[in-house]
């Protein structure tokens, strides 16, 4: 049962970290898309959700980690993730960072499904529903990029024909 607690502490770490990084790459991602106002709005309303899910995150850790600071932890572990991610999302085009976004959503819902299991596994039945409530966020989040792809692309691919920033 240790080790389960382990595994289970260590990927709420994971999961603390995921959203930070999270929360960085969508404020990047934010400040280039003027020309995109729909995409704009549904990813304001998700770094809001994001925020709050830091925050949950934050608390189930701290009534669970008697250990190292969760911030510390946090700072190395957004590094080694932001290395897969943060080069597509720091690319100008905003297609790839729609792409970006949509996988980073998909293992945050892979994430959260692994928490609830072990969540589960270890009885931490206060736990669950906090778990539930961010990964049915994370989910609305990567059906919603999925469901817009076709606009995003579409606004983009005018845009350049338009002569507008082909960039932005
Ligand atoms: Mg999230
Ligand atoms: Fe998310």
């Amino acid at each position: 049962m240790d080790d389960i607690r382990e595994h289970y502490l260590a990927w709420l770490r994971d999961a603390h970290a995921m959203e930070e990084q999270s929360l960085s790459m969508m404020r990047g991602m934010l400040s280039r898309l003027e020309g995109y106002p729909v995409l704009c709005a549904r990813m304001e309303k998700h770094m809001a959700e994001t925020e709050r899910q830091v925050g949950a995150l934050r608390k189930l850790l701290e009534g669970r980690d008697s250990g190292a600071s969760v911030v510390k932890d946090t700072l190395g572990k957004a590094t080694a993730l932001g290395q897969v991610f943060s080069g597509m999302f720091a690319d100008d085009e905003v297609i790839k960072g729609v792409m970006a976004g949509y996988t980073f959503e998909q293992m945050e819902v892979a994430a959260y499904k692994v928490l609830i299991s072990t969540a589960a596994v270890l009885e931490d039945t206060t736990a669950i529903p906090i778990l539930e409530e961010n990964l049915a966020e994370e989910q609305d989040m990567a059906d919603w990029l999925f469901d817009h792809m076709d606009q995003t692309t579409r606004i983009f691919l005018a845009r350049d024909e338009a002569g507008l920033p082909a960039r932005r």
